[in-house]
């Protein structure tokens, strides 16, 4: 699981990261809004934490910017402003949850857990993308009569690609979430896997396909908006 934490008071920073560490979060941690716009439209992050108040960007400019480039990514904003006129503009730019400072450790880690929960289940049991079915709950994509099984990793890439959808999702972070921080899986066993994907998708006739782009990954696409493009 990793964390964007966007604060530029140095020392709660320090804390916040620490803490989070020791629960077992990856943490990169910047302290202005353009670095955590930066970050956070890499889209590798399963959270964002982003005050409020910084220089560079205010944190509501930078969910505004990550939600109209398409990243989703889970955001909770800091502030030490409890109006609730504060708390609607913050939600309007995009934050998914407020914390008011001062706040419990405790606390944000319960809200970090929740909007994981929340986030892993944005996929519903029966999702549709495209012209396609994916049924999550046996992992089957399908198109009029034709159905294939995906295996367990071919359809945890899937479900990367349809959360994401018109953002790129890299080749690291594929291997991260799919094969697991720690796993010496390296492009060739994402390439492998992306075209076994590939390959379902057009067995059930789908005009979707896998498309890749240099560096920055890969995405679901139109087979035909990718000619044309
Ligand atoms: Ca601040």
């Amino acid at each position: 699981m990793q964390i964007l934490l966007v604060e530029d008071e140095l020392r709660l920073a320090k804390a916040l990261k620490q803490i989070l560490e020791e629960n077992k979060y990856m943490v990169d941690a910047v302290a202005n809004g353009q670095d955590g716009l930066d970050y956070g439209l890499s889209g590798i992050y399963d959270i964002i934490i982003l005050d409020v108040m910084l220089p560079k960007m205010d944190g509501m400019t930078v969910a505004k910017t990550l939600r109209e480039k398409g990243v989703n990514t889970p955001i909770i904003m800091l502030t030490a402003r409890d109006s609730i006129r504060d708390k609607i503009t913050g939600l309007d730019s995009g934050a998914d949850d407020y914390m008011t400072k001062p706040f419990s450790p405790n606390e944000l880690l319960a809200r970090i857990r929740a909007l994981t929960r929340r986030y892993s289940e944005v996929l519903a049991d029966v999702t549709e993308f495209g012209d396609f079915t994916f049924n999550t709950s046996v992992s089957t994509v399908s198109k009029g009569d034709k159905s294939i099984k995906l295996n367990f990793k071919e359809a945890e890439i899937l479900k990367l690609l349809i959360l994401r959808k018109n953002v790129p999702v890299s080749k690291e972070e594929l291997i991260t979430k799919v094969w697991g921080f720690e796993s010496d899986a390296g492009d060739s066993n994402v390439e492998a896997y992306i075209s076994f994907v590939r390959r379902k998708l057009a067995f059930i006739q789908s005009e979707i396909t896998v498309t890749s782009y240099k560096k920055r990954g890969y995405m679901l696409e139109s087979a035909n908006a990718k000619e044309t493009a």
